[in-house]
């Protein structure tokens, strides 16, 4: 203990060359959690997307008149001409 301020100098860079090393490691981790998150909803959508036919389910719904699938937005079936439009 003859150089207590360079020791605890010392201990200090020692510290913050740790929670450095911790918040890399954390970050890469975090990044890679995100990634599989984000692989795992487009797994899903494709999912769902060979389930309904090979058409997107988050664009097309199904047509309540000829059960056909058409545009989710569009104000009249495509396959039938009828009014599909949510807002009657
Ligand atoms: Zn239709």
């Amino acid at each position: 203990m003859m150089y207590p301020f360079g020791g605890m100098f010392l201990y200090f860079i020692f510290t913050i060359l740790v929670f450095v090393a911790l918040f890399v490691i954390l970050r890469h981790f975090v990044l890679w959690y995100w990634k599989i998150n984000s692989i795992e909803t487009l797994l899903e959508e494709i999912r769902d997307t060979l389930q309904n036919g090979g058409k997107p389910s988050t664009k097309t719904m199904e047509c309540p008149f000829c059960n056909k699938f058409t545009q989710i937005d569009s104000t009249f079936c495509s396959h039938c001409g009828k009014n599909i439009s949510k807002d009657i």
